[in-house]
């Protein structure tokens, strides 16, 4: 019999029956449980029990919700090998990176521990005469999150903490694929002191997420996920009067200057290009080589990749494990493919890897492509996969433009020693997150992180300030103790006396 991976609704895990999809382990192929995919009507009932803890949760002190994240920090903590063991059993990211993974998202929790400093209004003694006035923020309601399969843990992490402890109520809708590890984390919320019906997740397809976009009691929608998804979840959300932040997919070049110290460009590409078998956001795809660096980046890099340690991601050791699926591995082979069709020159060939005692996984070696153009499908779509094209140009004004006139901007980042190259590339480059010899920039939770163009729908950034103001909204009060009633009423507009 397999195992049912159900939902977690009003403090409690829930199995409905009804249709499920099988979740794989990917590094031996094997079929680990199947999930249910939730219809409209459960949809329904986690939006009630979300609405239902609304009231008590959003006037709760807000001491008291910044205590709920600082006990749910030390739960994590302490079972982090049991999170990270999860997501590495249905992911297939290697252990340390998963354990990575958990500490970055620990960050937006230690974050939202925060929230009474971060909710504090602005206040103006006598505006007028005997008038003061402030602004404060306040909870929206219920939010709703929609993660991608890439980062099962920490992605999740960077919407409910922040909105929990603005006072919102959450249903978050993972990925599918590995549904495991927010169903812990869902039970640890309420170790923490999470009254029942605060965090809820429902487990599910595009019915389920159908169903939160449409749903009148959802007030919020956060997506983080592939761009035709990200761009049809912002206009369905806002059709139904929703603020909606969608992040999407991404492009990542890394521009390698003649100037920058060679060995450690190609130590920050390897990690960049091929960590997590490629299936990171701010993975670098493309590392564009300007003047005469490329052969020589190239010959590193060639060398540097048949020593990667492919096997199962629980192996200690490994440096990459397997895709998440076969659909997902075929797709990223096919990328292959196309990109020899096209007439690029496949470096290093990563198919056809044999990994031993794991035959039947989802795997793909590391794959370098050189002489790629921007006219090849390899270049201009997402490819999700351990696969690195270089590029050559001549100088940085040329990869500049090459970067900008892409339609993702996610991240990108230079490797020189050149201060004033660098500076020009901060300032000039089209992309919503930018490295000066550091190749993933992710930023800290204290900063807000997001991408620009076609990698993020809205008007916010995740996380961070950005978060804070996504899942709370403004009231401005005015008020007057007058010792005596004024004089008659007064049909101009109130001006300042
Ligand atoms: P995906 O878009 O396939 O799925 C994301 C979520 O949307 C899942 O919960 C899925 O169930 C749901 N979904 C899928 N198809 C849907 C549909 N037709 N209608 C409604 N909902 C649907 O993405 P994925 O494959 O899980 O994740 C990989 C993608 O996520 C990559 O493109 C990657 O770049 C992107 N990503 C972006 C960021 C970022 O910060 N910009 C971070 C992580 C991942």
């Amino acid at each position: 019999m397999s195992i049912i991976i159900g939902h977690h609704i009003n403090g409690q895990q829930v199995q409905f029956g009804g249709a499920t999809a099988p979740v794989y382990e990917p590094a031996t192929g094997a079929v680990r449980a199947q999930v249910e995919l939730a219809n409209a009507d459960q949809v329904g009932q986690a939006v009630a029990a979300a609405k239902a803890a609304f009231p008590a949760w959003s006037t709760t002190p807000v001491t008291r919700r910044a205590k709920v994240m600082f006990n749910f920090k030390q739960i994590i903590e302490a079972r982090v090998n049991e999170l990270a063991e999860a997501i590495t059993r249905e992911h297939g990211k290697t252990f340390d990176d998963a354990k990575g993974e958990i500490a970055r998202g620990l960050e937006v929790v230690d974050f939202a521990c925060g929230i009474p400093q971060l909710l504090k209004g602005e206040y103006t003694e006598q505006i007028a005469t005997g008038m003061d006035a402030w602004t404060m923020r306040q909870a929206l309601g219920v939010c709703a999150g929609i993660t991608p399969f890439n980062f099962p843990a920490m992605v999740p992490m960077w919407m409910y903490p922040v909105a929990i402890a603005c006072g919102n109520t959450f249903v978050l809708k993972p990925s599918e694929r590995d549904p495991s590890a927010t169903l812990l984390v869902a039970k640890w919320l309420e170790e923490a002191g999470l009254p029942k019906g605060v965090f809820n997740v429902v487990q599910g397809d595009k019915t389920a997420v159908d169903a939160l976009l449409a749903h009148p009691d959802v007030k919020a929608i956060s997506f983080v996920g592939s761009t035709p998804i990200a761009s049809y979840i912002y206009e369905t959300a806002a059709k139904h009067g929703k603020r909606v932040q969608a992040l999407g997919g991404a492009k990542n070049h890394m521009v390698v200057m003649p100037d920058a110290d060679l060995n450690q460009a190609v130590d920050a590409l390897m990690g960049a290009a091929y960590g997590s078998a490629g299936e990171r956001c701010m993975a670098i795809s493309v590392a564009v080589a300007v003047g005469d660096v490329g052969d020589a980046l190239i010959q590193k890099l060639a060398e540097r990749i048949k020593t990667l340690k492919v096997s199962n991601g629980l192996t200690p050791g490994a440096d990459m494990g397997p895709l998440v699926t076969k659909a997902h591995l075929e797709k990223v082979t096919s990328y292959v493919e196309s990109g020899l069709n096209e007439g690029a020159k496949l470096i290093v060939d990563g198919r056809g890897i044999q990994v031993v005692g794991c035959e039947n996984g989802f795997f793909l070696g590391g794959c370098l492509f050189d002489h790629v153009t921007p006219e090849m499908k390899i270049y201009r779509e997402e490819i999700f996969g351990p696969v690195l094209s270089v590029m050559r140009v001549p100088d940085v004004a040329t990869a500049i433009n090459l970067i900008n006139a892409h339609e993702y901007g996610n991240g990108t980042a230079i490797f020189t020693r050149d201060g004033n190259t660098a500076r020009e590339f901060v300032s000039r480059i089209q992309v919503g997150m930018v490295g000066v010899n550091v190749p993933i920039p992710v930023p800290m939770a204290f900063h807000s992180f997001g991408g620009w163009k076609r990698s993020l729908f809205g008007d916010h950034h995740v996380h961070g300030p950005e978060g804070v103001r996504f899942y709370t909204r403004m009231k401005a009060v005015t008020q007057r103790w007058p010792e005596t009633i004024a004089a008659g009423p007064s049909f101009t507009m109130p001006v300042n006396g």
